[in-house]
């Protein structure tokens, strides 16, 4: 009898999800309905995120002309000062149309607006963005962190884990160039013990002091900015990631730098996690990619509460020899410990891929899928990018957009393309999906992911509850 009643009550609720899901496939085939169903639906939190990239174009443009600084006619490069090169004006000088033109140039080299897939390879052409805009950038991070916010205010989005930036730590540490000597063999050879004993011996030699300071006084700066700009409220929530860049060639910076972000993330309840960036097909990348990996267990087994996610297999076929597309998300996840996979896209190259599937998702390692950003730099999309793999593989999925403003995109776009492209993922499991965002994030306090995620379940009532599931739809 009881059962019969635990039956009775429940049933309403599953009829009215399978009005949902049968809803959600009627309009799947057309990109509008699912734009206008996703803007609406509540999607959690945008975990692979970088901050200067998030920021619109717009916002930078806005700086420079504010400013008045120098753009150069030619290569519309800016600048704060400029000597005596004629080829740079003051912007105030540029009277429209001449401003007008000029303005379309920036945000065609400072995003994919009107990319015409002739001048520069699309790869080229987004790594390049972030110098050229940094001048701005720099110097608009309340602006591009208040944007950032109500745009996710604006498409249901409660909270965003932000790669924010690079500590600098400009300490003259003295390191001796035989370090640099000994990875670069100890690598070649891949002697792991070796190198543990060298990244031990420049730990030792590094004055923790200095590093200290450094992070700490990164720490106060972040906190006293996140306060005084009322980031987090009762819709929304931010949290940061250190990141450190691949590019640099020379291993024991790259080293300092990892362990300043580890020191600080340790320190910090507001970050929340290290990450590595930069280019992964760059020269540096592909030849220090397996030290940088024995740099994160090291600094693991030094700060083991700081989680870590890590760009890994942002490659394909054509970018680099198809032997480097066998092994560097295996090395991120057995050799670093990474708490998370950003990208993943060589995965059907990996060497063992359903080993390494499977212990993802034993261990619950999620992948951080990229739809846009994937196909603009890889040119992978569709049945040629591996989501589908992971998803039958049960690995955790998160979707996130990446760079949304240097790609022109967000959220609720990605989403689009998901269901547009993945026919095989219902509705129900798109939720999932945004659960894992909430669920796999690296927020620290168990009692704010909790919150969040009770708030998600609340959205997610309210959001189908305004369905129109009744309605008759236009063929
Ligand atoms: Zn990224």
């Amino acid at each position: 009898m009881k059962n019969f009643l635990i039956i009775l009550l429940t049933l309403p609720l599953l009829t009215f999800g399978q009005d949902v899901d049968r809803y959600f496939e009627s309009i799947r085939n057309s990109r509008v309905e699912l734009t206008a169903f996703f803007n609406q639906m509540p999607k959690g939190g945008d975990l692979h995120h970088h901050f200067s990239g998030s920021v619109y174009a717009e916002t930078y443009i806005n700086y420079i002309v504010q400013k008045d600084l120098y753009l150069n006619r030619r290569t519309y490069d800016i600048k704060e000062t400029v000597q005596s090169d004629t080829d740079y004006v003051r912007i105030s000088k540029l009277q429209n149309p001449y401003f007008s033109f000029y303005k379309q140039k920036l945000l065609e080299k400072w995003s994919v607006k009107d990319y015409n897939n002739v001048s520069q390879p699309s790869d080229k052409l987004f790594f390049s963005t972030f110098p050229s805009f940094d001048i701005a950038h720099k110097n608009t991070l309340d602006e591009g962190l208040l944007e950032i916010k109500e745009r996710a205010r604006i498409e249901n989005v409660s909270y965003i884990e932000t790669m924010f930036t690079r500590i600098t730590c400009d300490v003259d540490v003295n390191l001796p160039d035989p370090f640099n000597i000994a990875l670069r063999q100890q690598q070649k050879e891949r002697d792991y013990k070796g190198t543990e004993n060298t990244l031990e011996a420049i730990y030792g030699s590094l004055d923790k002091t200095v590093l200290e300071v450094c992070a700490s006084k990164f720490n106060q700066e972040l906190q006293e900015r996140h306060d005084r700009l009322r980031i987090d409220d009762s819709t929304f929530l931010l949290r940061y990631q250190n990141y450190v860049l691949r590019l640099i060639d020379d291993p024991t910076q790259v080293f300092k730098d990892i362990i300043v972000a580890f020191e600080s993330a340790a320190k910090s309840s507001l970050v929340v996690g290290v990450n590595i960036v930069g280019a992964e097909d760059d020269e540096v990348s592909m030849k220090d990619y397996w030290l940088h990996m024995q740099m994160f267990k090291f600094c693991h087994n030094k700060y083991p509460d700081v989680k870590y996610a890590m760009h890994a297999g942002e490659l394909t076929l054509g970018i680099v020899k198809p032997e480097e597309l066998s092994w560097h998300v295996n090395a991120a996840v057995f050799e670093a410990g990474a708490s998370r996979i950003g990208h993943g896209v060589d995965l059907a190259y990996e060497k063992e891929s359903p080993r390494l599937l499977s212990y993802m998702k034993e261990q619950k390692i999620p992948i951080e899928i990229n739809l846009s950003s994937n196909e603009f730099i890889l040119k992978v999309r569709n049945d040629e990018h591996p989501l589908i793999l992971y998803k039958n593989a049960g690995v955790p999925i998160v979707i996130a957009t990446d760079d949304a403003g240097v790609l022109r995109s967000n959220m609720t776009h990605q989403y689009v393309l998901l269901a547009s492209r993945y026919s095989g993922l219902s509705y129900s499991e798109i939720k999932q999906i945004v659960l894992n965002s909430i669920r796999f994030s690296f927020i620290e306090e168990p009692a704010i992911r909790k919150s969040l995620l009770a708030d998600l379940e609340r959205r997610f009532k309210v959001f189908e509850l305004s369905l129109p599931l009744g309605a008759r739809r236009m063929q």
